[in-house]
């Protein structure tokens, strides 16, 4: 039998293929943000990292030390500038690191060959790797379908909405259990009555690292009808190939295969205006511009930078964007 072993990885991979070499796969970016963030943050910076790079970086190098991982797999391209030397200082402290590239072009024979290649590493065949992409989109399915009672039924919440489909980039390390609480979570907001219909927004961009924005925006009479990023993880399109799956899937690709899924949901899901978030230092502060640029719609950037509640300044921003646009 093999032994299974805890497999990190920093941002959305075809997971398929831990879970067929039956192992548990860990998104650090979620190990960082449901731990001790703050001072996870610090500890890197006693380290030496310096304060003007991302919080995320910071927060998912103690992350990764402190999940007792086996293995970590950095997707080195299609996420994040910062990959490449995160992994060399994780592999500094004797982690098990493996390389991972989207294609800089959607190809679909470089995606084939570079799953091909995490394949034969996990020692798992492509037959193996179908048959649990079948089995994950069996509750992605579900997923579409909670989805759905957000924008369509108005039985869950922006933040529910975010929750679920955040943590199915890893299903929790396990698909089985995150299933039987994500039944357990549809068929009480089934129940439910609908929630008035309000501002209908979207939120574009890397999950927040503000521990409290969806409820402040609820309270300001605003409703995230669309989790852009969140839902890209949840791999929506339940498209019956591997590699077609991890093609459709935008966020590693350029930002008008994001424009184009973007524009599409804010007209299926009327949405009247949109909240697109940053995080300081990161290179995705590029993108938004031309987010803002292409999309026609009342636009606010946020900017966060470190896990905590939304400060004055940020909240007096999104106060008179409800006024202007409420
Ligand atoms: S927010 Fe940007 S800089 Fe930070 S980890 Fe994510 S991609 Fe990298």
């Amino acid at each position: 039998m093999t032994t299974k072993n805890r497999i990190g990885f920093t941002t959305s991979l075809p997971i398929e293929v831990i879970l067929a070499a039956g192992h548990i796969p860990v998104d650090i970016n979620n190990r960082f943000v449901t731990g001790n963030a703050v001072q996870n943050i610090h500890l890197a910076e006693q380290k030496g990292f310096p304060r003007t790079l991302c919080a995320w970086i910071k927060g998912n190098y103690i992350a990764a030390l402190n999940s007792c991982l086996d293995e970590v797999i950095g997707i080195i391209q299609g996420d994040c500038s910062n990959t490449h030397s995160l992994l060399d200082l994780l592999s500094e402290e004797g982690m098990k690191i493996f390389h991972f590239s989207f294609p800089a072009e959607r190809d679909y024979d470089a995606l084939n060959q570079e799953i091909k290649r995490l394949e034969e590493h996990f020692e798992v065949s492509r037959e193996q790797t179908q048959q649990m992409k079948k089995r994950l989109d069996e509750i992605r399915k579900k997923l579409v379908l909670l989805d759905e009672l957000t924008w369509k039924e108005r039985l869950v919440s922006g933040a529910e909405n975010h929750y679920w489909l955040i943590n199915s980039s890893d299903f929790n390390g396990d698909p089985d259990i995150y299933e039987e609480q994500l039944d357990s979570f549809i068929k009480t907001a089934q129940n439910r009555d609908p929630l008035p219909t309000r501002l209908r927004l979207a939120y574009l961009g890397v999950p927040p690292i503000y521990q409290n924005l969806y409820e402040v925006i609820s309270d300001l009479g605003g409703d995230i009808l669309f989790n852009e990023v969140q839902r890209q993880f949840s791999m929506p399109h339940l498209l019956p190939d591997i590699v077609d799956q991890y093609l459709a899937y935008t966020y590693p690709y350029s930002v008008f295969d994001r424009l184009q899924d973007i524009q599409n949901q804010l007209s299926n899901r009327k949405i009247d205006a949109i909240i697109s978030y940053t995080q300081s230092f990161c290179h995705l502060q590029l993108d938004n511009i031309l987010l803002k640029k292409h999309l026609r719609l009342p636009f606010l950037t946020l900017e966060g930078d470190q896990p905590e509640e939304i400060d004055p300044r940020t909240l007096l921003r999104l106060e008179s964007f409800f006024e202007i646009h409420g």
